[in-house]
């Protein structure tokens, strides 16, 4: 099903949205586009992709995942412990599609027959997500490596494509179909047609697509040659900047705070870049080095989670880590290295 949607109704229709349940969409903020909880008044944002993905929406960067409240001990009370489930749903609005793909990443490894976690498949159950297709890819842009592309309604319930005096709304879901119905869409009529034109056209500005087949293997060769790696890592700074803005990066810690009579338990995105991820109690820490975490990020996401997950790629190819790097390290041309690397050396 296919609807037209003027761009003040689509402001509209975002701010109905909002009155009944929690909504996140891309505002301008600072000089930036960033994501928020739409409040009245906010104006949607789509002139550029948002500096950080709409992850939050199915796994905050912090959340606290259970209080515990302590009694005196002359109050003869025991401690009562509270877990916080999320509850209610989401609305991501103008999400792009390597932002709404990245959730695709979480769920071999959140939702398993050993292992489900309820605090993300509460969300992302709880989630619906209304897409933007990109018309025009940038240059550290590479989803079309990576199985995707610039239109890829996978992980979407609706996807829109911006045509002119709005958007043509394609609803991928039957939860979609349903948002559809809304009044404020009209038919679309010939702007399907556009919009078609548009996605093809956004596809073929992003040219030719690198062949990654080759990586997971490449990547294990280099495995033990910390000469490449220390290569590869010269510029970086360990900041971790690449990890909280990357849309498929998983990690979490768990911390304790404490105040008076309550504590919480803390759930917080981690950093595989920080020297203190894998710093272990005796001081000890097998990747000591920037040369040993950058080759565990690039192993990881193009080689050991391929590997166990059906050859998909953890990384949905945003170019975030790219932009926001501030030594240059390019995620592509490390991967490229290691595939271009002579085997006999
Ligand atoms: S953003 Fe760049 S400098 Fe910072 S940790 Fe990642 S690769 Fe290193
Ligand atoms: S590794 Fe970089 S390009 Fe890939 S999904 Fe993460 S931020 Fe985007």
């Amino acid at each position: 099903m296919e609807r037209f949607i003027t761009q003040d109704n689509l402001q509209r229709f975002a701010a109905g949205l909002a009155e009944k349940k929690n909504v996140l969409a891309p505002v301008a903020s600072g000089g930036t586009t960033t994501f928020r909880r739409l409040r009245p008044g906010m104006q949607l944002d789509f002139s550029r992709m948002a500096v950080i993905s709409p992850k939050d929406a199915t796994f905050p960067r912090n959340e606290t995942l259970l209080t515990v409240q302590h009694y005196p001990e002359e109050s003869g009370k025991r401690m009562e412990l509270q877990e916080h489930l999320p509850e209610g749903e989401m609305v991501v609005i103008g999400c792009r599609p390597c932002g709404t793909r990245g959730k695709l990443v979480f769920d071999p490894v959140y939702e398993t027959q050993a292992i489900k976690d309820p605090y993300y498949i509460r969300r992302r159950d709880g989630a619906t997500f209304i897409t933007l297709a990109c018309a025009r890819p940038e240059t550290t842009c590479f989803c079309h490596s990576v199985g995707s592309g610039p239109a890829d309604e996978e992980g979407s319930d609706i996807l829109l494509t911006a045509v002119e005096g709005g958007f043509v709304a394609k609803a991928v879901t039957e939860k979609g179909e349903q948002l559809l119905g809304d009044s404020l869409f009209e038919d679309a009529g010939a702007k399907a047609e556009e919009a078609a034109a548009s996605n093809a056209s956004a596809r073929k500005l992003m040219g030719e697509a690198h062949d990654f087949s080759s990586a997971a293997e490449k990547l294990l060769k280099r495995f033990d040659d910390m000469d490449f790696w220390q290569t590869q890592s010269d510029k970086c700074i360990s900041c971790g900047a690449c990890t909280y803005m990357c849309p498929t990066c998983y990690c979490f810690n768990i911390t304790d705070d404490e105040a008076g009579l309550v504590s919480r338990r803390l759930r917080t995105w981690d950093n595989c870049m920080s020297h203190t991820f894998t710093l272990e109690g005796s001081g000890h820490n097998p990747r000591s080095t920037k040369a040993h975490r950058l080759k565990n990020r690039m192993g990881h996401k193009f080689s050991y989670y391929p590997d166990l997950h059906g050859g998909q790629i953890a990384c949905c190819g945003c170019g975030r880590c790219i932009k926001q790097c501030p030594a240059g390290v390019d995620i592509r041309q490390v991967v490229m290295a290691a595939q271009e690397y002579p085997d006999e050396r």
